[in-house]
């Protein structure tokens, strides 16, 4: 069984001997490695059985340390950083000889965060490497947004999980690639395409909807629950059961009793019902039920990346 607790130092002591702690984000609850010890990097991509093609995030607590690991820290970086870092943005950039291949899948460009959760930021203070942190998840599963839920999965193949509360933001981090003329989005998540826009005061390039898939994290089938899952504008060609459930955004429909029904936020709160996704999820996971479904959720804000999950936790029925 993993040990669960706040130790930073016994978290430094795992890390720096190339084993792997899970630690808490603002995002999702993240599966860490040395990210410079090649070995201990692949620990990440066994216990994970994660593709070798799907490229790790590099973690640590400020733009200076990346910068003493070769990133190279333009304006525009700095800009952005100022705004969202510490936070829930992950910036792709030109990579450098530092870098192993194993973080950057052998691509050209790197990707690095500065996570926002104060046992993560003081731990990250303390070491004089950068962490590989995807989540803390079997590959294609629902990421973990509390200790409890890592346990759940990953308990018996790493030695300790710092214990940090439930995950604020709930979902994972937007990425955005600044490795060419113009800003691309390559993942919803924490950060909207509208609070970047605002912040450098031009449109970015969304390239969610293509077939090329350039961050892994693009791919469906990805975040799937083991019951299958439609969305509501499906109803007409599902049957519903006593065991069939709804996860919905503040107000109960009609199809259903509500009993069967999960509201992921009463009070209408798109940013409360990001961090209510995964947990849900999980729930209804472990329930003896047969069909879930899905309310579509407001498209702005926080709740394009609400939908994308739902998406392609509902893709895995679509294409099987
Ligand atoms: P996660 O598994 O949530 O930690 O997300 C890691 C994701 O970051 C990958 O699946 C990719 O989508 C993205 N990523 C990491 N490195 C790169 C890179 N060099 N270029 C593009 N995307 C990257
Ligand atoms: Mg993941």
């Amino acid at each position: 069984m993993a040990e669960i607790g706040v130790d930073i130092t016994k978290a430094k002591l795992l890390l720096d001997n190339a084993e792997l702690v899970a630690i808490p984000t603002e995002t999702v609850y993240g599966l860490a490695a040395n990210a410079f010890n090649v070995e201990a990097v692949l620990k990440i991509y066994e216990v994970k059985n994660r593709p070798k093609f799907n490229p790790l995030i590099l973690h640590s607590n400020s733009l200076e340390r990346f910068a003493e690991w070769g990133i190279v820290i333009t304006d525009q970086l700095k800009k952005l950083a100022d705004t969202f870092s510490p936070g829930p943005l992950t910036y792709v950039l030109p990579s450098n000889a530092a870098i192993p291949d194993i973080i950057t899948a052998g691509q050209l460009s790197v990707a690095i965060r500065i996570p926002n959760h104060p046992l993560t930021l003081a731990l990250l203070a303390e070491l004089d490497y950068p962490l590989a942190a995807p989540s803390a998840n079997p590959s294609e599963y629902v990421s973990p947004t509390s200790a409890e839920h890592v346990q759940a999965q990953l308990s018996e193949k790493i030695p300790y999980i710092l214990d940090g509360g439930v995950c604020t933001v709930g979902v994972e981090s937007t990425i955005i690639d600044l490795t060419q003329n113009k800003i691309r989005l390559l993942r919803l998540g924490g950060i909207s395409k509208e609070e970047i826009e605002l912040c450098i005061g031009e449109e970015i390039e969304d390239l969610l909807i293509s077939d090329n898939v350039i961050a892994p994290g693009m791919m469906k089938r990805h975040y799937a629950t083991s019951h299958p899952m439609v969305f509501e504008e499906q109803i007409s060609t599902v049957n519903i059961s006593p065991y069939t459930y709804a996860i919905r955004f503040q107000t109960y429909a009609d199809y259903l009793p509500k009993e069967n029904q999960f509201l992921l936020s009463e009070n209408g709160n798109l940013n409360e019902a990001a961090a209510n996704l995964f947990s849900t999820m999980r729930k209804l996971d472990a329930m003896q039920i047969d069909l879930i479904i899905a309310e579509r959720f407001p498209a702005i804000g926080i709740g394009r990346a609400i939908n994308d999950r739902l998406e392609r936790a509902t893709s895995k029925n679509l294409h099987s």
